[in-house]
């Protein structure tokens, strides 16, 4: 296969989607690889690695993605672009559908075999492919480090000439991949740490990071491991515990989400009113709405000196090891679409690869 991989494009990404221990695999496999003049630089990954691992460097995006027959990115091409993929060609990247209204049609019109990342199946077969959750991992410790950046305090006990300092205590809430890995970045920079989630389930995974998890009476298991949102009672008795459970802390992160809707809201402008003054939240929701009432989607917001920071695409600050396991993933779904001799199979009724086409032979599928 002729693989292209495009420098990313989109405000702030600095990811890339193969970094060149990939290509290395992927050359030695038989595959012809070109990758964007630039593609890695911004991860930490210069032209010169790929070239040692005999990919082609291209100067032009254009002449790139017209030339290969799968495209490799990590966020969906712009219209313009994607129009410039060769006919019949697959593209695969975070596609996130549900905004790509402008571009779903072009992919369609040409022919594109287009896979979202975001929709790989949570089962474990499709694990090593998980892309939501490598990124979300990268996402939960960088949380953590931003809000001990922003905190007027320190994280760890001391004991010192000058008395003894209070260890930090750290909340989470949601502790899906995110929130398990703030805990366990919390508890490692020696903080006090507490968890609420909707899923019972989690308790355990809690419980054995050395955080308490904060009981609220609710359960809402969904499909798929995933979250259900919460009904009025339960919303009203989980925003109780927390708004109790807030009041003494010195950093929340927030991380809450139940899939196809907005994140839920957590957290009141009187929450956080509530609060110490130099305690921060640090909210993961940002990017569908927040699960604290006063986040700005990539900005910060002051009240009673307390900081709510909502940032976004957080993954992609960390973009060494956001590429590294994000290039993992889409190796692990090569292994899985291409055949012996190296061909890719569009199997519309695989579990995996069905549940990630988007458009294929002149539709689109997914909307
Ligand atoms: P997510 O990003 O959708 O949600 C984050 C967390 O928020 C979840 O734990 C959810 O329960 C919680 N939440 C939702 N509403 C809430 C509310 N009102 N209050 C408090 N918390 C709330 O989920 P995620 O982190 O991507 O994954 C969730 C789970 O899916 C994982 O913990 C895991 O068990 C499972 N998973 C399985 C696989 C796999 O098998 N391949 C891969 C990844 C994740």
């Amino acid at each position: 296969m002729r693989i292209g991989v495009p420098r990313e494009t989109a405000l702030h990404e600095r990811r890339v989607a193969l970094v060149p221990e990939a290509v290395a695999r992927l050359v030695r496999a038989g595959h012809a690889v070109a990758v964007q003049r630039g593609a890695g630089v911004a991860a930490g990954f210069p032209d010169a690695q790929y070239q040692a691992v005999g990919a082609s460097i291209l100067a032009e995006g254009a002449e790139l993605l017209g030339g290969s027959e799968l495209v490799l990115k990590v966020q969906r091409p712009s219209p313009e672009d994607a129009a410039r993929l060769s006919a019949g060609a697959i593209l695969v990247c975070f596609l996130a559908p549900a905004s790509a209204q402008g571009v779903l049609p072009v992919l369609a019109e040409r022919g594109v075999t287009a896979l979202a990342m975001e929709l790989v199946p949570r089962i474990s077969r499709a694990q090593a492919m998980d892309a939501l959750s490598s990124q979300a991992n990268l996402a939960g410790y960088k949380a953590v480090i931003i809000g001990a950046e922003a905190m007027n305090r320190v994280m760890p006990m001391m004991t010192t000439a000058a008395g003894t300092l209070a260890p930090a205590k750290v909340f989470v809430v949601g502790a899906g991949v995110a929130g398990l890995q703030a805990i366990a970045t919390a508890r490692r920079l020696g903080a006090v740490v507490s968890a609420f989630d909707v899923r019972p389930v989690v308790r355990e995974q809690v419980q054995s990071l050395g955080a308490a998890f904060v009981q609220a009476q609710v359960a809402a298991e969904g499909a798929g491991g995933y979250a259900k949102e919460l009904g009025d009672e339960e919303q009203r008795r989980a925003l109780e515990t927390i708004a109790k459970h807030l009041v003494p802390q010195d950093l929340v992160v927030t991380t809450a989400q139940v899939p196809g809707r907005a994140a839920p809201r957590l957290i009141t402008a009187e929450m956080v009113r509530s609060m110490k003054p130099g305690s921060v939240i640090v909210d993961l929701a940002a990017e569908t709405g927040g699960n604290c009432e006063l986040t700005k989607p990539g900005g910060v917001a002051e009240v009673g000196g307390v900081l709510v920071l909502g940032p976004v695409s957080l993954a992609s600050s960390v973009p060494f090891h956001a590429s590294q396991t994000y290039s993992r993933n889409l190796q692990a779904l090569l292994q899985h679409l291409l055949d012996k001799e190296g061909r890719a199979r569009i199997d519309m009724a695989d579990e995996i690869t069905g549940s990630m086409v988007v458009t294929h032979a002149g539709e689109v599928r997914k909307k």
